[in-house]
């Protein structure tokens, strides 16, 4: 006769435990992979909240089953930023240009940019013309929105901070995965965002499509 150490029934219902969590786990991952290929492909967000949550939830692994697949990972963060922008746009239509925060990511500045680091708002763009952040610089000046190059990751909870009542809705510029996190932090401060991608990626010399990041901070309802 076998003696288990833990009692049979116990190890039974552990065992039920677990194929049962393994079920629910590729339900959701299948759910998650559902939405997350029919945005991509018709390009149109349905469910919006329940596709974000799901998404959001399963997060790292669609990532993780995308790389198994040799599909490039970014994929799950486009999609996010688009249903995150879909979801956030009524609340974000609703508040003034000068509640508006427009925060730009450091890469896109020239190597050879002059501008000084401040603790409180960042890198402080003084407009030399060297990198496209002189021409945003200067739109925001004329619509009433605050610009802010972000030196780092902390840096946006701290300029949240910084703005506190202030600052209502926010637009991020930067490669699809800062955006993803990004746009997930800022929510949970409870601004709507809108997230721009970067048109070239990389670490320095990055560029952006002006237009489309000027038509995100003017969208009203
Ligand atoms: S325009 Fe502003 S951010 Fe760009 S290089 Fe000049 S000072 Fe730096």
């Amino acid at each position: 006769m076998i003696i288990y150490p833990i009692p049979y029934p116990v190890l039974e219902l552990l065992g039920r435990i677990i194929v049962l969590s393994l079920i629910v786990f590729v339900i959701l991952i299948l759910v998650a992979l559902f939405f997350l290929v029919v945005i991509f492909f018709t390009k149109r967000v349905i469910l919006p909240k329940l596709a974000l949550f799901m998404i959001t939830m399963m997060h790292e692994p669609l990532r993780r089953l995308l790389s198994f697949f040799r599909v490039d990972p970014t994929l799950v963060d486009r999609v996010s930023v688009e249903i995150g922008n879909a979801v956030n746009y009524p609340e974000f239509v609703r508040t003034k240009l000068e509640e508006r925060v427009l925060l730009m990511p450091q890469c896109v500045r020239s190597i050879d940019c002059p501008a000084k680091l401040s603790s409180l708002e960042g890198i402080k763009c003084i407009e030399c013309g060297r990198c496209e952040i002189a021409k945003l610089s200067a739109i925001c000046k004329e619509l009433g929105i605050r610009l802010y190059i972000s030196p780092g990751g902390t840096f946006t909870k701290r300029i949240l901070l910084y703005n506190r009542g202030r600052v209502k809705a926010v637009v991020g510029v930067a490669c699809y995965p800062n955006l993803y996190e990004g746009m997930l932090n800022i929510k949970l401060a409870g601004i709507p965002a809108q997230g721009v991608p970067l048109k070239t990626t990389g670490c320095v010399n990055t560029t952006v499509d002006t237009q489309e990041i000027v038509a995100k901070c003017k969208m009203v309802a």
